[in-house]
């Protein structure tokens, strides 16, 4: 309320200025060029011009007394400004060294007397302290402006994705939360730990910017990133009008949080749970079952049950043929008793959700054609069936065909985005000469 009088007090000039040197279509308007009228300068929404301005800046060990009394406010002002000023709306208890602030004083005033004084808390938000009749403290905001950006960029060796951030926002701030963006839309498709060079991505973001200065990122409105040759897309949705269920899917309409498949083969029944004791059909013994036992055809496919990288396809006496896929630093999962492995499965390899890996068998320590699959978590075998996963947004199969036709444009502009290389050092030592 109250900035919005300030600001019509002194936009009025402003307004009725406006007014004359825009009409420049106007044929009346003669001799315009002799006409000079400085612009007037607003800063935090008011109009310097009518005041005498003071540029200071806080010095070490500061406190608001050494503001303010040089410019004839009374200690009891000052108590008073200090207390409404640590009010939990305004939250400035203490003054930064090196800020600069700004006292208004009246035209004409030799002994400078404060009117205002305003003090920038951060680069959005500002303190108008009030000292004309009485003493008022308020909170005021530079305006925000939210446009939409690009960025893309790729992964070298001995880099990540915060280097090939940082080359294109230039600020550890918006770089950090940009980076989290990333990962938490491909937390389940993708190891950012285990990113590879030639890995690349794309990204259509909102960013908030005051007086031209980006700022802060808003969020991501779509994505794609390309990890080992594979190509993921993601793209923001709403699945209803007011906007409350809002979640990333894929070009399919699949939504990016997925869990692990609950089984590594489509038709089979659980031979044997997960326990920590039960009787070994084929060593005849009592002992634990850190698995869960599939039963299917010989030659069954078995899938991968989240994306990931083969860390070991080979063969023991006890397992058979296996494949042991590690998914990201807390999640690996294991499939023994193969007949064989799928074509291209090898040590190294990345495989996506749902890839078939291998075959069903009853290779090694196995009694008839099963897949015996195991789970760890942090290290620790676990039963998947009794973990709980992050919840997720599932696309209704009614809303798929406009889903997939408001993607159409957005995935054709993200596929003509040519991907900014990855600056070299001596690359940006060449430009900054
Ligand atoms: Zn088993």
């Amino acid at each position: 309320m109250y900035k919005s009088l300030l600001y019509s007090l002194f936009f009025l000039p402003l307004f009725f200025f406006s007014c004359g040197s825009n009409s420049n279509s106007d044929e009346t308007l003669i001799e315009q060029d002799s006409i000079v009228i400085p612009p007037p300068v607003i800063e935090y929404g008011f109009t310097l011009d009518s005041f005498q301005v003071i540029r200071d800046t806080i010095q070490p060990n500061w406190t608001m007394s050494h503001m303010f009394a040089p410019y004839g406010v009374s200690q009891w002002y000052i108590n008073q400004a200090a207390d409404f000023a640590a009010d939990s709306t305004v939250g400035l208890k203490y003054v930064k060294e090196g800020t600069p602030f700004i006292v208004l004083a009246a035209l004409g005033d030799t002994a400078k007397k404060a009117q205002y004084c305003i003090y920038p808390k951060n680069i959005v938000e500002y303190v108008v302290f009030d000292f004309r009749d009485s003493v008022m403290v308020e909170l005021g905001s530079k305006p925000n402006e939210i446009h939409e950006q690009i960025l893309s960029g790729e992964i070298i060796k001995n880099s990540n994705l915060t280097f090939a951030l940082d080359q294109q926002l230039h600020d550890i701030n918006m770089t950090g939360e940009m980076a989290e963006y990333i990962a938490g839309v491909f937390a389940w498709t993708i190891d950012f730990f285990r990113l590879h060079p030639g890995d690349e991505f794309k990204v259509i973001y909102t960013e908030k910017s005051v007086e031209g200065t980006p700022y802060s990122v808003g969020g991501i409105t779509s994505a794609w990133f390309k990890h080992q040759g594979h190509e993921f897309y993601a793209f923001q949705y709403a699945l209803d009008s007011a906007r409350t269920q809002i979640g990333f899917f894929n070009e399919e309409g699949k939504e990016m949080r997925r869990p692990f498949l609950m089984a590594p083969v489509q038709y089979s029944r659980i031979s044997s749970g997960f326990t920590m004791r039960r009787f070994h059909p084929v060593q005849n013994r009592w002992k634990a079952h850190l698995g869960t036992d599939y039963a299917a055809p010989h030659g069954t496919p078995i899938m991968s049950t989240a994306n990931g990288t083969v860390i070991a396809a080979s063969y023991t006496s006890g397992n058979g043929n296996y494949v042991k896929v590690k998914h990201d630093d807390t999640y690996t999962t294991q499939y023994l008793h193969m007949s064989g492995f799928a074509p291209g499965i090898k040590q190294g390899v990345y495989v996506e959700q749902g890839q078939t890996i291998g075959y069903v068998g009853s290779t090694g320590l196995a009694t008839g054609p099963h897949v015996c699959y195991r789970f760890w978590k942090n290290g620790q075998q676990i039963d998947h069936r009794a973990e709980k996963f992050p919840t997720s947004v599932p696309m209704v199969d009614s809303l798929l065909p406009s889903y997939l036709e408001y993607i159409k444009p957005i995935k054709a502009r993200i596929d003509s985005m040519p991907v900014t290389p990855y600056m070299t050092e001596e690359a940006e030592d060449v430009i900054n000469i």
